[in-house]
């Protein structure tokens, strides 16, 4: 299992003690002591009172470094106007760059294409509609600017979560084996980047390879220190149920480890036998019954605060698709606050959370304004982001920037970085909520185009509609067609899965015979074959963070009385359409007191078709 993630976790003052040494010979990068909350907390202030200005530097700034890259001087024509840009260079989404990217990771081409700055990693992005990955070009200044907001949030978390440096940060990280590009680019993930780039600062075990062992050593080492944790996290919260999962499964292992002494033979990665052995040096059989104790209770309610009883936060992304974990997680964490710090990305990071004790449903970023070029394309409240025309040549026409964005707007957020990215799609709806100084605040709203996702996977309907029709094959030669469906994300067991409703019925019209389960069990599995390689990839892995997907067929007529329920609450019958992803508890009550039959998937779904 690989969690998805992107940023240096707040350290605290503690883990930011060597300081971060900036390099970057720029204005737009203010320097301050990291170890100084006051000073970091008045740059920001600083900052986001000149967000409009700033942005314009940024711009002029980018421009004037990237005006000769082969990309813009076909828009541009080696300019570096401000207007010029605002006029000519069209909005675009990965798959328009993507041809760039590709001579330079596949054929060796120079950054220059697309970058004045030079390229030294790609990233790997899931925040794709169509599930398929993206590579995003890094470089070793953009590396330098994300310490920087690190920095930043790191001052803010200091300032505002009291104690978080009594005590150590038990994040829980998962890395990867590099991967090379043809054109001999290094090929990770931002966390991996994050990690592998500055390796010193991370305990060695996080760098094992092996999702079993690394994440049964974090959590030994997380054990035998239970005293010491102040704050608990992973990068996004599905993150974090995998973990508690994985707990379930392996702490009466873990406990009998810490009460000889011992670790288990399975433990052979040499990082983590030298890190665990460090930490596991003797008998602690009274740690071991105390634990004991916590794990045999049998509800884990409170799981978190009872086995690190002095941890004060959870730390962890759970706004947007993540916002369906609030409640398992407060079921674990026993009421400790959740804070949810930044919304950033591949492309560029973003924005800090500026209240993080505030409720997890309440959760805003304000934007950094010198860490990169931000537009936005407004969204009609009342229109489906789905629906916004992609390729619309009067886009352009249409982009607000930073500074005036309007309170109550949707947008899609365009990005413009230093590493190659020119008005680009983010595919991300946000919505202004407010204003820190002259900074919009915004909260994550969805994906464009998402309408399933459990983990990192990001399920269009357009995927799920392909994937259902493909299934259906299998029941259309016995005269069975079907009628509606629709979908939720299934998160109360561990992992989620994918629950499809079936409302069938035969081409004669009579009453539906008792379905084959062989068939109805193949149709699951099908759907999740022709399911996008990210998905495939989540079920595959050793700790699976999907689960198989459910079919759960409903009796006839249910669909109309789940119509009937949307129009009561408000929708116009001449514009309803089956919500394909369901969100509203009472609709899926709706919908479940109608099951007539539940059928999984008995395959895991093989990656490479
Ligand atoms: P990746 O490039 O794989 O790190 O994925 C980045 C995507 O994750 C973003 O474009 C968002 O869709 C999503 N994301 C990142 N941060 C947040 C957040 N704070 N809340 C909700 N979604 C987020």
């Amino acid at each position: 299992m690989r969690m998805k993630g992107w940023i240096t976790w707040p350290m605290g003052l503690k883990g930011l003690n060597h300081g971060v040494k900036l390099f970057l010979k720029t204005i737009m990068l203010p320097t301050f002591d990291p170890r100084d909350t006051e000073a970091g907390l008045r740059i920001l202030e600083d900052i986001t009172s000149n967000a409009g200005h700033i942005q314009e530097q940024v711009l002029e700034e980018i421009l004037t470094k990237n005006a000769s890259t082969d990309y813009l001087k076909g828009f541009l024509d080696g300019h570096s106007d401000k207007g010029l840009f605002k006029n000519k260079v069209p909005v675009v989404d990965y798959e328009d760059i993507k041809i760039y990217i590709d001579r330079i990771a596949l054929d060796g081409e120079p950054s220059r294409i697309l970058t004045n700055e030079s390229i030294t990693e790609l990233l790997k992005s899931s925040g794709t509609s169509g599930g398929k990955q993206k590579w995003i070009p890094k470089t070793a200044e953009e590396g330098e600017r994300r310490a920087y907001f690190s920095c930043l949030l790191a001052t803010v978390q200091n300032r505002y979560l009291q104690g978080l440096n009594d005590g150590k940060v038990l994040l829980f990280v998962l890395i990867n084996p590099d991967i090379h590009t043809p054109g001999g680019l290094v090929l990770r993930t931002t966390s991996e980047s994050e990690i592998k780039n500055r390796k010193d600062r991370y305990p060695q075990f996080i760098l094992c390879e092996d999702t079993d062992q690394s994440l049964y050593s974090q959590l030994l080492c997380g054990l035998v220190q239970r005293d010491a944790i102040a704050s608990v996290g992973t990068y996004f919260a599905s993150g974090l149920l995998r973990v508690i999962k994985f707990f379930e499964e392996h702490w009466q292992e873990m406990s009998s480890n810490i009460r000889t002494g011992q670790m288990s033979d399975w433990i052979t990665d040499p990082n983590c036998k030298r890190a665990v052995s460090l930490i596991l040096n003797k008998q602690m059989p009274e740690l071991a019954d105390s634990i004991d104790i916590v794990c045999h209770e049998k509800s884990w309610e409170g799981i978190i605060k009872k086995i690190w009883p002095r941890t004060k936060y959870v730390l962890a992304i759970i706004t947007g698709s993540m916002a369906q974990y609030i409640p398992a997680l407060e079921f674990y964490t026993g009421g400790l606050p959740v804070v949810s710090p930044v919304y950033g990305s591949s492309e560029a990071f973003f924005g800090i959370n500026m209240k993080p004790l505030c409720s997890p449903y309440d959760v805003s970023y304000t934007f950094i304004p010198n860490m990169a070029y931000y537009e936005f394309l407004p969204i009609d409240n009342h229109q489906d982001p789905n629906c916004t025309n992609r390729k619309d040549a009067h886009l352009k026409d249409h982009i607000v920037d930073l500074a005036n964005v309007k309170i109550g707007q949707h947008y899609e957020l365009l990005v413009t970085t230093f590493t190659g990215l020119y008005r680009y799609r983010m595919g991300d709806i946000l919505l202004v909520t407010g204003f820190h100084n002259s900074t919009p605040q915004f909260k994550f709203i969805q994906r464009t185009n998402v309408v399933l996702s459990i983990h990192t996977d990001k399920t269009t309907e357009q995927d799920l509609q392909k994937a259902v029709a493909i299934a259906m094959q299998i029941l259309e030669p016995l005269g069975f067609f079907l009628l509606d469906y629709s979908s939720y994300a299934d998160t109360s067991s561990i992992p989620g899965h994918y629950v499809l409703f079936w409302e069938l019925q035969l081409r004669s019209n009579d009453d539906i015979p008792e379905l084959d389960q062989v068939k109805m069990e193949k149709c699951c599995s099908l759907v999740e074959q022709s399911l996008d390689q990210k998905y495939k990839m989540l079920r595959n892995q050793s700790i699976s963070t999907i689960g198989p997907l459910e079919i759960r067929v409903v009796k006839q007529g249910t669909f109309n009385v789940l119509m009937d329920f949307y129009v009561s609450q408000g929708t116009s019958l001449n514009q309803y359409k089956t919500p394909k992803n369901i969100k509203s508890e009472k609709a899926i009550e709706i919908l479940d007191s109608r099951v007539v039959g539940k059928f999984y998937s008995r395959e895991v779904p093989n990656q490479d078709s």
